[in-house]
């Protein structure tokens, strides 16, 4: 522990900023605990703060004038110089190339190899880069910048040079592999005199902590291994480890290492299910939960931050259409009052529109908006601003783009900070975040260009998605990081997730844009196998001494294949972590009451809903109450292009339309090939093109694409109608009003046939499971036809049937027919008594409707309820479906374990 060494005011260095942190913390814990309220903070700080800081006194003093480049203004700067020497086409885009550079010009600045480039550059790679290289650096000198990579040798130099004052103590803690340029650094300030002491890792800051020498967890040692069975078993496993851990000792400090950051997100909600229940819901504050991310998490994850860089997407082009619709629901958006009018204009308006494009501009979508009363108010101000902004392709300063930016989601509310709903401290510090990375490139002006909008957008979106978004830290028990960042840190116990042969040692790679003569002179990373491992066991060792308390967890089969315990890890032989550690259960006391009150009597016998009232009563009682009485209905999902109603409407216009110009068998047979495909293709253009508005190339080639399709199928279904004894169409799509026991049903048929002395009765179907097999039980699951059946009087109907326009072998009728020929194949039944039969079955379900039979029993489960919406109304405890032969079985296979 080097507390005492701050007490003598020595400027202590850590390498990275959460390990200085960390230290500040136990230096200030320490001082509350001997009864002190005031002290002096401290002097410790990270290695890239003390360079700052030293930067910051050159500036002061003014031995220095050159800019310091920032991150972006140094990206700007190399895709400048690579866009200026680029002459051939490569795979990698400017901004990747830009990447890449920074990163060699950084190595090779730390290994003090920069003017050696050229003089190494011996394939065409490390050429390419010599060249940007100097052309980077005459840029510098030219205008006065400092690149980052050199401020090392820059201080050093001003040290050597005693134009800085160089400071008389300094101590290292933590730092296992110094890079030459700070070894260098280092150096100087030996030679000027600094007394540099070096101290290793202790096993824990925490000075609070407990004597955590005879942890229950562990038995025998305080290192364990969890081999997990799937990967979100492993995430479940070790967030109980860590509720077992917390309760045993609450004031301890435990690390949780990410080798991957996509496993964030999951991880989150594993500790929000097992570790903090009550964070659950989603609108829970998550400013202060037991766990940090002292890594940082990426900006972009923040929804107040993806919801403002959608709208500056949107000003310029139109939006996926899930986008649009979070941020029609987003609370960031408008005003508190109106999000449930948001919410039916995503439902009402966006979801129902015929035709759904996969992206929306915000002028199309303020036409689908023009009849709703529910408009969510910010739609108008944002258009007026971009309609009134003038050309974005005008180009501007960064810094103009960045106000005007501010400007526009102004005009939505953004982020709505209001006192009914003000902002937690997460969603404040995620503001300010958003608006440092837009106060940074307002300096990219330093290049005194002007840009279009187009490429202000470019820059941030790289700007904002390689920014790790880190709120202050509220000293969280539980700290989430990734390996590299836990050098120098000491905690209680620590979490090594995902211990594979892959992640430790984590690969060491050379860079392919510095030659590898220079790289292996150097000894940089990747050059030496035997080093590597050397750096390799150096790291684990640092890691293993950071805490007394370690867990190990892997998956050895995951969906990426077959994993490997890191060899490191499987060296030490661990016992595995005793099981079952238990998951926290929470009991709901229940309370069961018998609802006896029957439920009011409907209020007219005319119920809307057709035929679907007796379908729905028929697969269970409680979802035809829920969706007829009580409206209840699914939110509609965004299906691109028409949904299946709208696909099947258009086939029914299109149907309409035929039989309306054609009327009958004998006038069909007489058509030429040429004559029906005209007639069929001017019944669908009317159908299509009456409706809609064509708003883009992708409308375009859509409807195109539709009306070939139902061309295409149209065209073989009327072959099966020319198979037909002859018929004439006497009715389509007509209205009509049935009385079935209590209820009165208004249904719309969609043809009815003359054959002979009577009808045949015709439904279009386009979906794949119509099947007149769902007509016959006391619980049918396609009561429709039967239904309409019921129109006629004895002896009038000799037929009824699907016609079933699917393309390929699922193009057929199916129906019934009391005689053939009627319709194709061998489906003749006695009609009259299955027309009782109907009548009697559709009769009883009417009045189980009518009498308020709500009873939560599906038809069949789990089919019927697989696609209910009600799932979450009903309260259905699948438990009490298990018939007997289930018990029955179930304990058979008991008793049979039981007797082994
Ligand atoms: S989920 Fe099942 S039990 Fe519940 S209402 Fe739907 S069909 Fe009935």
């Amino acid at each position: 522990m080097p507390l005492a060494t701050l007490v003598d005011g020595a400027l202590t260095l850590l390498p990275s900023a959460p390990a200085a942190r960390q230290l500040r913390h136990a230096y200030d814990a320490a001082q509350q605990a001997l009864g002190l309220h005031t002290w002096e903070p401290a002097p410790i700080l990270s290695w890239p703060q003390w360079l700052d800081h030293l930067w910051s006194e050159a500036v002061v003093s003014g031995i220095e004038t050159r800019l310091l480049l920032n991150e972006a203004q140094e990206h700007t700067l190399w895709l400048d110089v690579i866009t200026a020497k680029q002459t051939e086409t490569t795979l990698n885009s400017a901004d990747a190339l830009a990447n890449l550079a920074q990163q060699a010009w950084s190595l090779a600045n730390a290994y003090n190899a920069a003017d050696r480039l050229r003089a190494f550059a011996n394939t065409h790679d490390a050429r390419t880069f010599a060249t940007w290289a100097e052309s980077f650096t005459q840029t510098c000198d030219r205008n006065a910048y400092l690149s980052r990579a050199t401020l090392e040798a820059t201080l050093q130099h001003h040290i050597e040079a005693r134009t800085l004052e160089a400071p008389p103590n300094l101590t290292l803690i933590g730092f296992t592999n110094l890079t030459p340029a700070q070894s260098a650094l280092l150096e100087t300030l030996r030679n000027t005199n600094t007394l540099i002491t070096e101290q290793t890792l202790g096993t824990t800051t925490n000075p609070g902590a407990p004597d955590l020498s005879h942890l229950e967890i562990g038995v025998s040692t305080h290192h364990h291994l969890h081999t997990a069975p799937t990967e979100p078993e492993e995430l479940r496993t070790l967030s109980t480890y860590l509720r077992t851990f917390l309760q045993q000792h609450p004031t301890s400090t435990i690390a949780v290492l990410l080798t991957d950051p996509d496993d964030a997100p999951t991880l989150e909600a594993t500790f929000r299910e097992i570790l903090a229940p009550e964070l659950q819901p989603i609108t829970a504050d998550l400013s202060s939960t037991p766990w940090e991310f002292v890594s940082g998490t990426p900006l972009t994850a923040q929804p107040l931050i993806s919801v403002a860089l959608d709208l500056a997407h949107w000003a310029q082009s139109p939006l996926d259409l899930n986008k649009v619709s979070a941020l029609l629901l987003s609370p960031y958006l408008g005003t508190s009052t109106e999000r449930d009018a948001s919410a039916r204009f995503d439902a009402n308006v966006l979801r129902k529109a015929r035709l759904l494009r996969p992206e929306l501009d915000l002028r199309t979508l303020l036409r689908l908006a023009q009849t709703s009363p529910d408009t969510p108010t910010w739609l108008h101000p944002l258009h007026h601003f971009l309609t009134t902004t003038g050309n974005l392709e005008t180009p501007r300063t960064f810094a103009d783009w960045s106000e005007l930016l501010r400007s526009l989601i102004a005009t939505t509310n953004w982020p709505n900070n209001t006192e009914a709903r003000p902002l937690t401290s997460l969603e404040f510090q995620a503001t300010q975040a958003w608006d440092s990375v837009l106060d940074q490139l307002a300096t990219l002006d330093f290049r005194g260009r002007r840009v279009p909008y187009s490429t202000f957008l470019h820059t941030l979106d790289r700007q904002i998605n390689s920014a790790a978004f880190t709120p202050p830290s509220n000293n969280a028990p539980i700290q989430i990081l990734t390996p590299s960042a836990a050098q120098g840190l000491t905690f209680d116990a620590l979490i090594l997730t995902r211990a594979t042969d892959t992640n430790y040692p984590a690969a060491e790679r050379t860079n392919p844009l510095l030659g590898f003569g220079l790289q292996a002179t150097l000894d940089m990373p990747g050059t030496s196998q035997p080093r590597a491992t050397e750096r390799a066991h150096q790291a684990f060792t640092q890691l293993l001494a950071s805490a007394p308390n370690i867990l190990f967890t892997y998956t050895p089969q995951t969906t990426d294949g077959e994993q490997r315990l890191s060899p490191l890890i499987a060296s030490l032989n661990l016992p595995e972590l005793p099981q079952p550690l238990s998951e926290p259960t929470t009991a709901i006391a229940e309370d069961i009451l018998e609802d006896t009150t029957p439920l009011p009597a409907l209020t007219s016998p005319h119920v809307q809903g057709g035929a679907r009232v007796l379908q729905l009563q028929a697969a269970c009682g409680f979802q035809a109450f829920a969706e007829i009485r009580l409206q209840a209905s699914h939110l509609d999902t965004k299906d691109l292009g028409f949904d299946a109603l709208e696909s099947g409407n258009l086939l029914h216009r299109t149907m309409d339309k035929f039989w309306e110009r054609i009327e009958s068998h004998q006038a069909l047979s007489q058509l030429s090939a040429e004559a029906r495909t005209a007639i069929l293709t001017n019944a669908i253009d009317a159908t299509i093109d009456h409706k809609l508005v064509l708003e883009s190339q992708w409308d375009k080639a859509y409807i195109d694409l539709q009306k070939d399709r139902l061309l295409n199928l149209l065209q073989h279904w009327i072959d099966l109608e020319l198979k037909r004894e002859p018929f004439r169409v006497v009715a389509r799509e007509t209205k009509q009003l049935i009385h079935i026991g209590p209820l009165e049903l208004t249904v719309r048929l969609d043809r009815l046939d003359a054959v002979k002395d009577g009808f045949f009765l015709v439904d279009y179907k386009t979906g794949y499971a119509s099947n007149p097999a769902n007509w016959d039980s006391e619980r049918p699951d396609d009561p429709q036809l039967p239904l309409y059946s019921l129109l006629h009087e004895s002896g009038e109907l000799h037929g009824l049937a699907f016609a079933k326009i699917r393309p390929g072998r699922d193009m057929k009728w199916l129906g019934y027919q009391d005689e053939p020929g009627l319709i194709p194949g061998k489906n003749v039944v006695d009609l009259e008594t299955r027309l009782s039969d109907w009548h009697t079955t559709l009769t009883i379900l009417a009045e189980n409707f009518a009498s308020g039979d709500a009873s939560v029993n599906p038809k069949d489960y789990p089919a019927t309820c697989t696609h209910c919406a009600q799932r979450l109304l009903c309260r259905l405890n699948p438990q009490a479906l298990l018939t007997a032969s289930d018990t029955e079985d179930s304990d058979t296979e008991s008793e049979a374990q039981a007797n082994g």
